[in-house]
This record gives C-alpha cells, sequence and structure tokens, in this order.
C-alpha cells in the first residue's frame, strides 16, 4: 500500500471509521488535502475493497480495511511509545517522527518492538494501540467541555496536534493527574481547573480537544 493511502487509512480508522461513516471534509481537513483530491483517492479505496462510499454520508471501512486501519495505528503509535519512553521525546514531537518510521518496518520487527516496550496499551496521548489482532482497549471520548462547575476528572487522552499538545505542555498539563473544574468562563466557555491550589486556564478550543474520565 502506497504512503498516501496508508495515510487516508489511518485517518479513517482513527475517526472511526470501522464502525461509522466517516465524512470526506473530516478527511480532507485531518489530511490537509482538497475535497477533490479526497474524493479521488476515496474511489480508489473502494474499488480496492478497502472501505465503501456513500455519497453525503461518508466512507467506512471494510473488514479487510479495519484490519489495515488497526495495524497502521498500531504501528504509529508503538513508534511514539518508543520516541516517548526510550529516547526521550516529548509528547508534542513524537507525532511527526512517527508519521516516518511507521512506513517502515516489517510486521514482525513492529510486533518485536512492542514487546521490547512491554506491550503499551496506550500511546503517550492517550490513544488506544490496537494488538495484533487489531483489539484495543477503550479511549476516552467525554470532551472536558462537557463537564460542569466541581466537577473532579483525570485527563486520559488529547487529540495528537503539535499546537495543542505544546499549548498544554506549557500549562504544564499531564495525563492521569487530577483536577477540578473551578468555573466556566460565561463569556467564551473556558475552563479554569485545578489542582493541588493551582488553577489553570483551558480555551476552549483545548477544552473540546481533551479527554477526560469523570471521578
Ligand atoms: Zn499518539
Amino acid at each position: 500500500m502506497s504512503k498516501s493511502r496508508e495515510d487516508y487509512m489511518k485517518v479513517i480508522f482513527e475517526f472511526g471509521g470501522q464502525a461509522e461513516r466517516v465524512g470526506n471534509k473530516a478527511i480532507s481537513e485531518a489530511l490537509n488535502i482538497s475535497a477533490a483530491s479526497v474524493t479521488e483517492m476515496i474511489s480508489k479505496l473502494q474499488d480496492e475493497g478497502w472501505v465503501t462510499y456513500i455519497p453525503y454520508q461518508g466512507v467506512q471501512l471494510t473488514e479487510e480495511g479495519t484490519k489495515m486501519g488497526a495495524s497502521l495505528v498500531r504501528r504509529h503509535r508503538i513508534w511514539e511509545m518508543f520516541l516517548y519512553e526510550k529516547l526521550g521525546y516529548n509528547w508534542d514531537q513524537v507525532h511527526e517522527e512517527a508519521e516516518q518510521l511507521e512506513h517502515a518496518g516489517s510486521e514482525l520487527f513492529v510486533d518485536s518492538l512492542d514487546a521490547f516496550l512491554g506491550n503499551p496499551t496506550y500511546c503517550p496521548h492517550g490513544g488506544a494501540i490496537p494488538n495484533k489482532d487489531g483489539e484495543a482497549a477503550p479511549e476516552a471520548t467525554t470532551p472536558l467541555a462537557d463537564l460542569a462547575v466541581g466537577d473532579k476528572f483525570k485527563i486520559k487522552r488529547v487529540t495528537d496536534d503539535r499546537d495543542l499538545l505544546t499549548y498544554l505542555d506549557k500549562l504544564e498539563i499531564k495525563l492521569d493527574k487530577k483536577y477540578t473544574v473551578e468555573e466556566i468562563e460565561n463569556f467564551d466557555n473556558s475552563y479554569t481547573i485545578a489542582r493541588k491550589g493551582e488553577t489553570v486556564v483551558l480555551n476552549p478550543k483545548a477544552t473540546v480537544n481533551v479527554f477526560v474520565e469523570k471521578d
């Protein structure tokens, strides 16, 4: 499979394309590719049996496509863990490097790397790493923006977007720490969250891309 096809398959899988239809617009935005090119590639992927496409409803992975998507996401996230855990990369640095590395190495190599890392369940951003059979642990899906004042929570996953990750880093936001929603600003829906007496304000663009588990 070509590198550009792999990028499509991975994005469709990440948007839940094994279970529901993913719109062309979401794919075009995620890959930063024109809508016309997305339509063209999707019809190729459909001809090859990876996806089914219904105009105005979007694209869904076939069984073969789901296996392929899971294996691509698996590769990407295992590389991320390697960079993060073994090479000391920051979580905002791993994505771009993993984008290149995921296209390299045999299945055996990726499985060996997985074992070397101790078969991690989640990537540094809280995304689930599918196992060899394509099964993955559940991922947090509740955005911080859904919580109310007084709610206690842990951040379990963040969208893998470099600017967002850098922003969260500046605020010293980390996965798996306990926070409380202290205030929600009426004007722009920004969230003030507190941890051990210290507060941080998260802007509304971040609160829809930070996923939590309520306490
Ligand atoms: Zn990740």
